[in-house]
This record gives C-alpha cells, structure tokens and sequence, in this order.
C-alpha cells in the first residue's frame, strides 16, 4: 500500500509578477517499506515537495495524503498532530538538543506528544542505528556521523508512517555519509519503514530503491535501482 501519495500536487509562491510555481501537477506514490530518493537541481521543486507532502507548507492545487489522511481538509492543529504521529523528519544539520543526551534527544518528540516510546522498539531502533553504549552521550561527545545516528534513531522513535530526510549527508563526510545510509537501509529493510529522501548526490541515490527527478516542478524521470542491496 501507500504510506504516502501526491495527486496532482501543484504549488505557487506569491502572485502576479512574482508568482512561482514550485510544483506543476505532481503525482507520485510513496509505498511502504520503500526507499526513495528525490533528486533534481536546485529550484526543481525538491523542497517543496518534501514540505507539502509533510504537512509543513500549504497546498495550492491537488492532494497530498500520509496514510489515508488527505492534509488539505486538516486544520492547522490536527495538522500539527499528525506530523507528530505520523511522521519522522531527518534535517542536514541534525538539530539535536545539545543538553540532553542521545537517549533523551531519540525519545524527546515522543516525551512532547506525550507518547510513551515501546521499550522493544526503541531497543531495536537503537541496535539498527548502532547507537548501543552511546546512548549517553551529549552530541558534542559525538562525531558527526554519530550526530545524524541519533537523529535517525529519533525519527524512527515513534514508529512514524514515514519519514522525510532532507540532505541527511549534506554535512557528513563520506564515509559517516555512507554509514548514515547503510543505517537508513536497514530501517528500511530490517524494520520496515517507509523513507523519502532529498538529496543531490548520486552516491547518496544509490542507496534508495528508487530515484524520482525533478525539473521545474514536475517529474520528469523515475528509475528502480536494481542494485540497491548491493551497495552494503
Ligand atoms: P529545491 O529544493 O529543488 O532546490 P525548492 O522547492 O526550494 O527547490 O524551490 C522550488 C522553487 O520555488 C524555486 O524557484 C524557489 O525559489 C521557489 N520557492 C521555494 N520556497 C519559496 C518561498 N517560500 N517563497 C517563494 N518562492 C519559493
Ligand atoms: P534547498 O537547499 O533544499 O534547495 P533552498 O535553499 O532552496 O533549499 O531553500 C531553503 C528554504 O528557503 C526553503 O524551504 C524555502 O521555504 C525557502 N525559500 C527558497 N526559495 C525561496 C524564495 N525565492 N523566497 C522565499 N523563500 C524561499
């Protein structure tokens, strides 16, 4: 099934002489237990997608829906909701809590919504991550790598429907970027999460499953990467 899906998805920034159509039409599908990343060159329209399908930015034509749930008939507070439910966010430049420890910053969302986090779950999350015997530690005891570890562990914390991962190697070097990967693979295949993922390099792409392109606001190309388990 579907974790997520765009119908049509068109979006515009401003009016008249400024207006931008950020995406024009988009349809795609995000299933489950599915890999994919979201390429394209800057301004293609990556961002927006990310943002509109996450419930972060508004929709101007179309329809996004996480799940069942179509977002363009929630208010802003079920909306807030729902990102907290439902879905996991990875950010280029980790946004962990420097005064908590990994443990705390992995189990923080749930501790905002007030959602007890399943002890076997969050164990599992943790030994998929490789986090085991840093769990506290604060970040600034941690390498970079180690960082975005933790932020992949909290955005699976709460078993989301699906998480958005915008650049999440963006400021890692290679080799931490590659075990980021890896680890984001195993999410996938080992526990079964749906992952979409913003990215422009294509070592980066050759860990997904498939590649959606994006060129001014549409789609313009999709490829399944056979080799995707390969990679490892
Ligand atoms: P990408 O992530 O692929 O670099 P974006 O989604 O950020 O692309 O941007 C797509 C287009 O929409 C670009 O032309 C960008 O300038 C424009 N855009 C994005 N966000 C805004 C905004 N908040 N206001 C106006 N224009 C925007
Ligand atoms: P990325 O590096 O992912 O392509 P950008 O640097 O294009 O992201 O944009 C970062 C954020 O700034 C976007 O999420 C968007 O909301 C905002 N933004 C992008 N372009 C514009 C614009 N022309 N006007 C206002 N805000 C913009």
């Amino acid at each position: 099934g579907a974790a997520a899906r765009a119908t049509d998805l068109s979006k515009v920034y401003g009016e008249g002489e400024t207006q931008v159509i950020a995406l024009d039409s988009v349809s795609v599908e995000f299933r489950q237990a599915e890999f994919t990343a979201i390429m394209g060159p800057s301004g293609s329209g990556k961002s927006t997608l990310m943002h509109c399908m996450a419930g972060l930015d508004t929709i101007s034509n179309g329809s996004a829906r996480i799940g069942d749930v179509e977002l363009t008939t929630l208010k802003d507070k079920k909306l807030t909701q729902l990102r907290r439910d439902k879905i996991g966010f990875i950010f280029q430049a980790f946004n962990l809590l420097p005064t908590l420890n990994a443990l705390e910053n992995i189990t923080l969302p749930m501790d905002i919504a007030g959602r007890k986090a399943d002890q076997a779950w969050l164990d599992q999350v943790v030994a998929t991550v490789g986090l085991a015997g840093r769990l506290k530690h604060r970040p600034n005891q941690l390498s970079g790598g180690q960082q975005q570890r933790v932020a992949v562990a909290r955005a699976l914390a709460g078993q989301p429907e699906i998480i958005f991962a915008d650049e999440p190697t963006g400021n890692l070097d290679s080799r931490s970027g590659a075990e980021v990967l890896g680890f984001l693979r195993n999410s996938v295949r080992e526990l079964g999460q749906t992952i979409v993922m913003v990215t422009h390099d294509p070592v980066a792409a050759a860990y997904s499953d498939r590649v959606v392109f994006l060129a001014d606001g549409r789609i313009v190309d999709e490829l399944r990467n056979p080799t995707a388990d390969s990679v490892l």
